[in-house]
């Protein structure tokens, strides 16, 4: 049986059962914790009450059970619709709020949680579900020391390595966006190079290898670009932007003959393109990052279609 009160220090809650969630829970029984759990559709915990964790009737039940409460849920807004109810029950909680979300939505939660007497520990979790539990998964985790330290092993039941990067709620929120940000656009390029393989008879196993060995190459050209930018060096000497705009101008023709959707290779060309009309055109491709530190124009989604003052400057 699972126990699911303070008096047993080896008692968790978790708050969402979404594959993160869950796969949690199931780490968290197998090292013998007791689980108590709470998540909007109910019915996604029954195999885990088989298993013997226990499913609490509210968040505020959920929350006041255990002194350990990790939040996985989609978003901050489900935080707050989830947590502003059991407001009440906060006083000495330590939330583990591995919910994903802008640096500044975890500063937001945690002032939040310390004016209701908890603490958050913000995580970015850096595995998918299957890797939760593994010893060779990792977290990032922000916010007070002592809270990190004290709950320790819970942190490495969830995933083997876990890392303190400060006090500041939003570091660990900003260093898992840094990894989502080109996660997200990599894994497109991948989709985006599979569909034109599709439409010229190659499967996606086909253009594996050569996929790999293109993602192989890039932690070399990182380390080359890097030192250079941290220099302000964005010297044409071996690559122009220039040439940069007619190879991703191929890239898009080639896309637009295949007959497949052309909205990142047509982005990518608008950027480069933007850089040559700014001048860039006879330094290297890396003086794009002086166009990308300011906002778009006013059609750049980011902005929500309102025109900024600070921005465009370099179109
Ligand atoms: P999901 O979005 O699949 O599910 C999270 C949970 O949020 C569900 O239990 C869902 O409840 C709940 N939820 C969403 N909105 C509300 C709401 N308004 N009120 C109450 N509950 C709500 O997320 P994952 O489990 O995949 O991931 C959890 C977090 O971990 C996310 O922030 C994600 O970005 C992050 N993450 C995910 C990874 C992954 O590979 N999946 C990897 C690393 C981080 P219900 O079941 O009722 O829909």
């Amino acid at each position: 049986m699972s126990r699911t009160t303070t008096e047993h220090p080896g008692a968790v809650t978790v708050i969402g059962l979404g594959p993160m969630g869950r796969a949690m829970v199931g780490a968290l029984l197998d090292r013998g914790y007791g689980v108590t759990m709470w998540n909007r559709t109910a019915s996604r915990a029954d195999d885990l009450v088989a298993r013997g964790a226990v499913l609490a009737p509210s968040p505020a039940d959920a929350v006041a059970a255990n002194e350990v409460v990790v939040l996985s849920l989609t978003d901050y807004a489900a935080v707050h619709a989830v947590l502003e109810p059991a407001a009440p029950t906060l006083n000495g909680r330590v939330l583990l709020n591995l919910t994903s979300g802008t640096p500044e939505e975890a500063r937001a939660g945690a002032r939040w949680a310390a004016e209701h007497g908890a603490v958050q520990l913000t995580g970015g979790v850096n595995s998918s579900p299957t890797g939760i539990g593994q010893p060779d998964s990792a977290t990032l985790y922000s916010g007070p020391r002592e809270a990190f330290d004290r709950h320790r092993p819970v942190l490495e039941a969830l995933t083997g390595r876990v890392d303190h990067q400060g006090e500041d709620p939003g570091l660990a929120a900003l260093s898992y966006q840094l990894g989502m940000v080109m996660f997200w656009t990599s894994m497109l390029s991948f989709w985006q190079a599979i569909v034109l393989a599709r439409a010229n008879g190659l499967t996606a196993a086909d253009i594996l290898p050569s996929a790999v060995e293109t993602a192989t190459s890039l932690p070399e050209t990182f380390a080359f670009y890097a030192e250079r930018i941290d220099a302000g060096v964005h010297d044409g000497d071996v690559d122009r932007l220039a040439m940069g705009l007619a190879s991703t101008e191929h890239v898009l023709h080639t896309n637009a003959e295949a007959g497949v959707d052309t909205t990142l290779p047509a982005a990518v060309v608008d950027l480069f393109r933007r850089g040559v009309e700014a001048g860039h055109a006879e330094d290297s491709f890396s003086a794009l990052v002086e166009l990308l530190a300011k906002p778009g124009p006013p059609t750049d989604p980011g902005t929500d279609g309102r025109v900024r003052e600070d921005g465009p400057s370099l179109r």
